[in-house]
């Protein structure tokens, strides 16, 4: 495999059920060894563009490469491991039966029972799928998406129906994963689940992608607004910082300052403070997170 080859490059991805444009010229590309989100709402294409990525769906239009592969390649059925949305097991399947048999698919597959131990399932190899809780499920389904050891792997709304605590461990199992040197392409609609685990993430929306970027930079991209509070050691004349450009407004009250502003307000403020050798003291930063840039681009998005 040729080093420096993203891990997956999908390129003006278009599909369509009948008269539906589920995807519409969606281009990204996966690099190795990250976690890469794909955040949307409900209906926006998320689990059409990874089923076309996962070689399930055949694109109307554009091209998916995984691995320097073509999509489709039967080959990359043993590189990717997929765990899809509400992916169900026969009830009286057992944990060890059901692994057991998927490992048999792949030509080189991972131990099961120490993957079923790593992922918390070494004492319930004997339960049967329809005695498990939710989380032990998801737990279940993830191990099947690894047993062939893949080197990608694509979870769709794992953590859906998950408890928060459940939900947490299941954030760390995707970690761990991506620790193994597994490629994650993860499918959310949680934007706290996509901020804390993802080192990339593609806003989608109806069809489109309309951000691509870390969750911080997604923030940033937004036009988050950063608002800071603090009391000066000494009275200060505010057009010290309204001549900044990164700052959009400075009020005072008695004794304390709010200043809102974008990009990086915070430190060019704090550089201006300092040059004068005023103390912030109570220095306070609030910030957007990524849920208000996330409402803010897919209103965007619908050209609202
Ligand atoms: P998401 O995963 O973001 O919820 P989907 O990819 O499931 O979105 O769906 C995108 C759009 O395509 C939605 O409008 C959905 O109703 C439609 N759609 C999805 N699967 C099918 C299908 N098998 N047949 C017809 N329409 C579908």
């Amino acid at each position: 495999m040729l080093e420096g080859m993203s891990a997956i490059e999908v390129t003006h991805l278009t599909k369509r059920y009948g008269d539906t444009v589920a995807v519409r010229d969606v281009s990204f590309a996966v690099e190795t060894g990250e976690i890469f989100g794909i955040l949307g709402p409900n209906g926006a294409g998320k689990t059409t563009t990874v089923e076309c990525v996962a070689g399930l769906r055949t694109a109307d239009g554009g091209t998916v490469r995984v691995l320097g592969r073509a999509g489709g390649d039967r080959e990359l059925r043993e590189l990717v491991g997929v765990q899809l949305q509400e992916s169900r097991l026969p009830e009286k399947t057992t944990v060890g039966e059901a692994l057991e048999l998927f490992a048999a698919f792949y030509p080189d597959p991972a131990d099961w029972r120490a993957l079923a131990g790593d992922l918390g399932l070494g004492g319930k190899l004997k339960e049967r799928f329809g005695r498990l809780s939710g989380g032990q499920q998801q737990r279940l389904s993830i191990a099947l998406a690894l047993v062939g050891n893949p080197r990608i792997a694509i979870l769709d709304e794992l953590t859906t129906g998950l408890d928060p605590q459940a939900r947490r461990d299941t954030w760390s199992l995707i970690r761990e994963v991506r620790d193994r040197g597994v490629t994650v392409l993860l499918v959310t609609h949680f934007m706290e689940e996509a901020e804390r685990l993802c080192d990339r993430i593609a806003v989608i929306d109806r069809g489109a992608v309309v951000a691509l970027d870390t969750p911080a930079g997604l923030v940033d991209r937004a036009g988050a607004l950063r608002r800071l509070r603090f009391r000066p050691s000494v009275p200060l004349d505010e057009v010290l910082l309204t001549d900044l450009p990164e700052v959009e407004s400075v009020r005072q009250e008695g004794d304390r300052i709010e200043v809102t502003g974008t990009g990086a307000v915070v430190q060019a403020v704090a550089a201006t403070l300092a040059a004068h050798q005023i103390i912030a003291h109570d220095f306070r930063v609030e910030q957007d997170n990524l849920d208000d840039a996330f409402v803010r681009l897919t209103s965007r998005g619908n050209g609202a």
